[in-house]
C-alpha cells in the first residue's frame, strides 16, 4: 500500500521533519556519467546479437532520459558494495553500473547464481533438531528434481529475456541447471563478471558517520576510518542518524575475508584469515533469504525417535523409500516435495497450520484432496511429537503412529550476520544500525518500499526481500530505484521523513488488517502495483502487462492441474496470448526466441 507522505507517522517520527536534510543536496564529487550504450555492450557471440544490444541500450536510454532529474546538478557517482552475486546482486550491479556508479560485488562462493547453484551437500544430515551449530553451511536449498514454478518467460529479467534455452533444457518450466545457465549468461551479457570478487565473504559492514555534514567530503577522502567512527554517542535516535548521515547517508566500512572453499561455519574459519577493510559510499544487501531454515520448536522433538529434516537439506527422496512421512508446510516446496516423496514413501501426510477438511459442497481451496496421489492425506498443523510409537499429533487432535520421518517445509529466516541489526522495535543505542533498523519474526523494518531504511537512505539498501513475487524482473526495478536514489536522479523528489512516515503508515495499516509480521514482505498480487510504483519512481515505463497475466494464468493452471501444470501442450497454452506477447517483446529487442518448447 502506498500512502501519501505524512500519513499516520508515529510521534517519534514527527520530530524527524525538523532535523532531516533533503537528500537532493549533493555532497559528493560527481564525475561525468559513463555512456549507457557502452555499459550495455557485450561480445557479439553472446545471445541476442548486436541488434539486441542496440535496442536494449536504446530502450534504457529512452526511459532514463525521459526521467525528470530530481537532483540539482550532475548525477552523483557513488562507490557501491553489493553483497552477493545471486539473481538479486547481479541485477543490482547491472542497474548501478548503468547509472554510472562504481561497483564491487562480493560473492562468497566461486559462482554466480546463488540458490540456483545446486549443491548436493546437506548441512544437517538426518537430524535437523540436534544439528551442530558449527556444522558446514550450505547456501543452496535446491533439490535435484526442482523445476521452476513459473514459466521461463515471466521469470526472465526485463533486460534479458528468458525466451530461449541457455543450458539445453528447453522446457518452459525448466530445471534449476537451466536457470543457473541463464543467470550466467545474464552476467556475461551485462559484463558484470569483472566487477565480482569471488570467494570473498563480507563479514561485517558498519556505517561511518562524518563528524559534521560540512566535513563529509573531507572525511570521505580520509584513510583513517577510525575518525569517522568516533563520537557516535549521540546517534541514539533515527532523527540523529539521519541528520548525521548528511545528504547521502553514512558511508560504509566493509570488512571481508577469503571464504573457505567448503563454506565452513564462520566460527570455524581460521581466526587469523586475512581480513580486508574498505570503505564505500553505499551498501546494497543481496545475500538471499532461502538459506537459514525457519522451523517450529515442536514439543517432544528432542526425544522423538524418528528423523527430522528441513527442506533446506532435502535433495532427493531415496531416504524416504517405504517410510511413513509427515511433511509440515504446504507452500511451494512442501507441495512439490510431498508429491515427489509420494512416489517412493509408503504414506505421506501433508500438514499445514489451520488446514481443515472441506465440508461437502464447500470450496476445496487451492489443492483438492483428489489432486494428491492415493498415499497422501492432508492434515492440519502439528502440535507435538510423541516418542511412544513414534507418533505425531495434529491440531485437530488426530494422531498418526509409527511415523518414520518429519520434513519441515516451513520456510526461511532473513539473516544478515554481517550487519549489527537489533530486534525490530527494540530501542538499542549500542549501535546506530540497531537504532535505524531491526529484524525479527521475518520482518525487516522500518523499510521504505522494502528497500531503504529511511534514516540511512539511500546509502543502505536491500534488494530481494519480497517473497511470493516474480523475483528477477523485480530485482532490476529495485536495483534501478537504488541506483537512481544514489545518483540523485529519481523522477520524484523525496525526503527521509516522508519515507519514514510512509513506512510507518504502511505498517500501521498492515497491523490494522491483521497481517502477521512474518508476512510483511509477502506480496502476491500486490507485486504488480509495487513494480509500477518503482518504475514510476525511476521515470521508466512499467513492465509489460503480459507478465501479470502470465503469473495469474499460471496460478490458475496450477490450482486446476497441480500434477501437470508444468507440462502443458507445446501450444496453445492457457496463457498463449501472454506467451506470444513475451516472445514478441523479446524479438523486438533483438533476442532469440525458441519457436517450440520441449
Ligand atoms: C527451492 C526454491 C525454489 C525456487 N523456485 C523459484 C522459481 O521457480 N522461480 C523463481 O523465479 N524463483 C524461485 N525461487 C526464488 C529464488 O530464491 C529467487 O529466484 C532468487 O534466485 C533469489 O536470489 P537472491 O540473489 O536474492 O538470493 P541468492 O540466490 O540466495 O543469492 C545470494 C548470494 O549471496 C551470497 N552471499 C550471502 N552472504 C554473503 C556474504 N556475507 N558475503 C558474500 N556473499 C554472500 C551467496 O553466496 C549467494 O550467491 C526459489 C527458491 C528456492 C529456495
Amino acid at each position: 500500500m502506498f500512502l501519501a507522505p505524512g500519513a499516520s507517522a508515529p510521534a517519534r517520527l514527527a520530530r524527524f521533519a525538523s532535523v532531516v536534510p533533503r537528500a537532493r543536496a549533493a555532497s559528493a564529487p560527481a564525475p561525468p556519467r559513463p555512456c549507457r550504450a557502452r555499459a550495455l555492450a557485450r561480445p557479439s557471440s553472446l545471445p541476442g546479437g548486436p541488434r539486441g544490444e542496440a535496442m536494449v541500450a536504446a530502450r534504457s536510454s529512452a526511459s532514463a532520459s525521459s526521467a525528470p532529474v530530481a537532483a540539482e546538478g550532475t548525477p552523483r557517482r557513488a562507490r557501491v558494495a553489493v553483497v552477493g552475486a545471486g539473481a538479486a546482486g547481479l541485477a543490482a550491479a547491472r542497474e548501478l553500473l548503468l547509472e554510472g556508479h562504481d561497483v564491487v560485488v562480493f560473492e562468497r562462493s566461486r559462482d554466480v547464481g546463488g540458490v540456483w547453484v545446486y549443491d548436493p551437500r546437506i548441512e544437517a544430515g538426518d537430524d535437523f533438531v540436534r544439528r551442530d551449530p558449527n556444522r558446514d553451511r550450505v547456501h543452496s536449498s535446491m533439490y535435484a528434481s526442482l523445476r521452476t514454478n513459473l514459466p521461463r518467460e515471466v521469470m526472465g529479467y526485463a533486460s534479458f529475456p528468458f525466451t530461449r534455452s541457455f543450458g539445453g533444457d528447453a522446457r518452459r518450466f525448466c530445471g534449476h541447471r537451466e536457470v543457473r545457465a541463464y543467470l550466467d549468461a545474464y552476467c556475461d551479457f551485462h559484463r558484470l563478471r569483472p566487477k565480482i570478487r569471488f570467494g570473498v565473504e563480507v563479514v561485517s559492514a558498519e556505517p561511518l558517520f562524518p563528524l559534521d555534514e560540512t566535513s563529509a567530503n573531507e572525511k570521505k577522502a580520509a584513510s583513517d576510518l577510525s575518525t569517522q567512527k568516533s563520537d557516535l554517542s549521540d546517534l541514539s535516535t533515527p532523527e540523529a542518524i539521519a541528520a548525521r548521515g548528511g545528504a547521502w547517508g553514512p558511508r560504509w566500512e566493509v570488512v571481508t575475508k577469503p571464504a573457505s572453499d567448503d563454506e565452513t561455519a564462520a566460527a570455524d574459519r581460521a581466526a587469523d584469515a586475512e581480513a580486508t577493510t574498505e570503505s564505500f559510499d553505499a551498501l546494497v544487501v543481496c545475500n538471499g533469504h532461502y538459506s537459514e531454515p525457519r522451523a517450529p520448536s515442536l514439543p517432544g522433538a528432542s526425544t522423538w525417535p524418528g528423523a527430522i529434516a528441513h527442506s533446506h537439506d532435502y535433495r532427493e527422496p531415496s531416504a524416504y523409500a517405504g517410510k511413513s512421512v509427515v511433511v509440515l508446510g504446504a507452500a511451494a516446496s512442501g507441495e512439490d516435495v510431498c508429491r515427489e516423496l509420494a512416489t517412493v514413501a509408503a504414506r505421506v501426510a501433508l500438514a499445514s497450520r489451520g488446514y481443515a477438511e472441506p465440508e461437502p459442497g464447500e470450496d476445496p481451496g487451492d489443492f483438492p484432496a483428489e489432486s494428491y496421489p492415493e498415499n497422501v492425506e492432508r492434515k492440519p498443523g502439528i502440535v507435538r511429537l510423541i516418542a511412544e510409537n513414534s507418533a505425531v499429533e495434529f491440531e485437530d487432535g488426530s494422531v498418526l503412529e509409527r511415523v518414520d520421518r518429519v520434513l519441515y517445509a516451513t520456510g526461511y529466516h532473513y539473516a544478515f550476520p554481517f550487519l549489527d541489526l537489533g530486534a525490530e522495535d527494540t530501542v538499542d543505542a549500542k549501535s546506530p544500525l540497531r537504532v535505524a533498523l531491526g529484524s525479527s519474526d521475518n520482518r525487516v523494518a522500518p523499510l521504505y518500499e522494502h528497500v531503504f531504511p529511511p534514516s540511512l537512505a539511500p546509502s543502505l539498501a536491500f534488494v530481494g526481500l519480497p517473497w511470493k513475487v516474480v523475483p528477477f524482473p523485480q530485482f532490476e526495478l529495485q536495483g534501478r530505484f537504488v541506483a537512481k536514489a544514489l545518483a540523485g536522479t529519481l523522477a520524484r523528489s523525496w525526503t527521509r521523513e516522508a519515507w519514514a512516515a510512509e513506512a510507518a503508515g504502511e505498517r500501521a495499516e498492515a497491523d490494522a488488517r491483521g497481517v502477521a509480521s512474518r508476512h510483511a514482505h509477502r506480496m502476491g498480487e500486490a507485486q504488480f502495483a509495487y513494480n509500477d510504483r518503482l518504475s514510476a519512481w525511476c521515470g521508466a515505463a512499467p513492465l509489460g502487462a503480459w507478465r501479470a497475466e502470465m503469473y495469474r494464468a499460471t496460478g490458475r493452471r496450477k490450482r486446476a492441474e497441480p500434477r501437470t501444470y508444468r507440462d502443458g501442450p507445446d501450444a496453445p497454452w492457457s496463457d498463449e496470448a501472454a506467451r506470444e506477447e513475451a516472445r514478441e517483446e523479446a524479438r523486438s529487442l533483438g533476442f532469440e526466441v525458441m519457436e517450440r518448447n520441449a
